[in-house]
């Protein structure tokens, strides 16, 4: 009697077993393209023809690939569709060789209106591996093919999504506002796989970050604290772990797959370049990153329908508040931009921060929405990463104060915004976790790293702060990842030194945390710097002075980069702006008159809110 049961479950197992995967694993009714491509995995089953008879549900069209272990199933959800599982049968000539149940959801209240983040918000970077281990449990997982190892430089060190949840009052008190966290997916890869690149599932958290779950959690306390949570993505590659590689729908779906290796030559110019070789171009789009991150064949549609999906899945799943697009240029570039615009077709008011590594505004400007093309490129991308600014703060910093040096660097650079669409929507920032640490980029100077964060936190653009900037954590001045993306004081127990309590925190490092928290919470309520206009004037003497200002607030930025402390004329700006007699400094709290000379003291920012 007892046996009845296990032979039902037998047989059930059985009459499934063709289908391994199906992906995206469930979808929402009411989203904006009301199609959906779903991707079945499973020995065999491309030989079969899906049928439906649930209600608003229409099977546009499928299709097999030449492995004929995949079926593409192309739906569409009309009006009169309801939630719940969709009973989609595999059938085999006239019979039914296997039924799927697919989930569909309602969409989350008020998800396509939900707002992203903008230049009223700063972020904070995190390396999840490296910032707080909350589950020590999960630091190895059955079936994980890397092991953590604190000890090396390169590999886990065990941190998860769970440290980041427990750590939540610590960035809110810090007073930014979003958090942008390194990728979360699944890098089932043999070795250094903390980073998160090298994705091999593109459905599912890495287990030792937590699980799919654990992140919408962490999502929903985020918002609980008022912090926004931006997902970095990953459209170019996948990690040669992925179960893919083994197996893949196409030939094509990896570009030079089976084939000798080719790497990207990395080259960022080939897309404007009027000159470029088609060649290089393609090797440009086509490459792999590394030998351990396959480049995805974006221009097959099946493949290209797939990521944009996978993105929207996210942040229906997550509600989360933006993304950050890693690579962005290395894929296809009608690719790139088709995928932006079904992104933000799905959530107008968010943001996608994209990565385009390169220090001239003229090739930047050309992947921001709005920008006119000279090759009509046309890009639904509303934001990018500030490289050239990052440059040229560097350089500001690490120079003398002659001709052409010092401050210069950023001033030039600046006026270069009028290859930007929208400048203000650009994220600024001194470091994050692909180059060294801005403290040691500066020679662990502590005065320059208050400049270079007085400097982001009041330009035009949204500031983006890496994780552990407020205790001056360093790294070796060339580029070493490993040693960058260091653990933060106190994320693992038994530190000796803990960056949330204070705990063995050496002077400085508590001054700086205090600095970000006043500068930070100020900004805050600080409109001008928000959204207002910018009025700069040449660095004279080490000290560049500029204004941000709008009718409600005028702020007076002076930054001074001399060893000594300076007298600084203010006679100078009032012919074009409006100071009153009287200001109030914003770090120190002091109150400056502007009537004349006043004393800016030696390598350090003033932000002065006029009266
Ligand atoms: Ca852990």
């Amino acid at each position: 009697m007892r046996l009845l049961p296990f032979i039902l479950l037998v047989f059930a197992l059985k009459l499934n077993s063709q289908v391994d995967r199906i992906e995206p694993p469930n979808w929402w009714i009411g989203m904006e393209n009301p199609n959906l491509e779903i991707m079945l995995y499973g020995k065999d089953i491309g030989y079969l023809k899906p049928e439906t008879k649930a209600k608003g549900v229409k099977i546009r069209e499928f299709s097999c690939p030449e492995n004929k272990n995949y079926l593409f199933i192309e739906l569409n959800f009309s009006s009169g569709c309801q939630p719940g599982p969709v009973p989609i049968n595999l059938m085999k000539g006239e019979e039914i060789a296997t039924t799927i149940n697919y989930p569909l959801k309602s969409r989350m209240l008020d998800s396509q209106k939900r707002l992203g983040y903008n230049s009223s918000d700063v972020i904070y970077l995190i390396t999840p591996d490296r910032f707080a281990n909350g589950d020590p449990k999960n630091d190895n997982v059955d079936g994980m093919l890397e092991v953590s190892n604190r000890k090396s430089k390169d590999g886990r060190h065990g941190g998860d999504i769970e440290g980041i949840r427990q750590h939540l009052d610590y960035i809110e008190e810090l007073g930014v506002t979003s958090i942008w966290i390194n990728p979360l997916l699944e890098n089932n890869m043999p070795a250094y796989s903390y980073h998160g690149y090298a994705i091999t599932d593109f459905y599912k958290v890495d287990p030792r970050m937590g699980n799919n779950e654990a992140f919408k959690k962490l999502c929903d306390d985020a918002h609980t604290w008022g912090l926004k949570v931006i997902i970095d993505g990953i459209l170019n590659h996948c990690g040669s772990m992925h179960w893919w590689m083994k197996d893949p729908p196409t030939r094509d779906w990896i570009n030079y797959y089976d084939q000798p290796y080719v790497e990207t030559n990395h080259r960022k110019t080939l897309e404007q370049d009027p000159y470029a070789a088609p060649e290089d171009l393609e090797i440009l789009e086509k490459g792999w990153f590394v030998k351990t991150m396959p480049d995805l064949n974006v221009t097959n549609p099946k493949l290209a329908t797939y990521l944009v999906q996978n993105t929207i899945w996210w942040m229906e799943y997550s509600g989360a508040d933006g993304i950050r697009m890693d690579t962005y240029l290395y894929p296809e570039q009608n690719f790139s931009t088709a995928w932006s615009k079904a992104i933000m077709a799905e959530y107008p008011n968010i943001n996608i921060t994209g990565e385009v590594w390169h220090e001239q505004p003229s090739i930047l400007s050309y992947w921001q929405k709005g920008k006119e093309n000279t090759n009509k490129y046309k890009s639904h991308l509303p934001s990018l990463f500030d490289f050239p600014l990052q440059a040229a703060l560097n350089k500001s910093l690490t120079t003398d104060n002659s001709w052409g040096q010092g401050w210069i660097y950023l001033y030039e650079t600046l006026a270069l915004d009028f290859e930007y669409p929208n400048p203000n929507n650009l994220v600024v920032f001194a470091d994050n976790h692909d180059m060294s640490r801005i403290y040691a980029q500066l020679g662990e100077s502590a005065a320059k790293v208050k400049l270079a964060m007085a400097y982001i936190l009041t330009i035009r653009g949204i500031p983006e702060i890496y994780y552990g900037t407020e205790v001056l954590m360093s790294s070796p001045r060339s580029r070493d990842d490993g040693k960058a993306r260091g653990d933060l004081p106190g994320g693992w127990n038994g530190d000796l030194i803990n960056a949330f309590t204070g705990k063995g925190l050496s002077a400085e490092q508590k001054a700086m945390q205090q600095y970000l928290i006043k500068i930070l919470k100020w900004r805050k309520g600080a409109s001008a710097v928000q959204s207002g206009k910018t009025l700069h004037y040449v660095p004279e003497k080490g000290i560049y002075v500029y204004f941000r200002y709008n009718d409600e607030q005028k702020i007076m930025v002076v930054l001074n980069k001399n060893e000594e402390a300076q007298k600084l004329d203010p006679n100078r700006f009032k012919k074009t702006i409006d100071i009153s007699t009287k200001g109030i400094e914003i770090i120190s709290g002091k109150s400056i008159s502007l009537d004349g000379p006043f004393q800016v003291p030696a390598m350090s920012a003033m932000i002065i809110e006029c009266k």
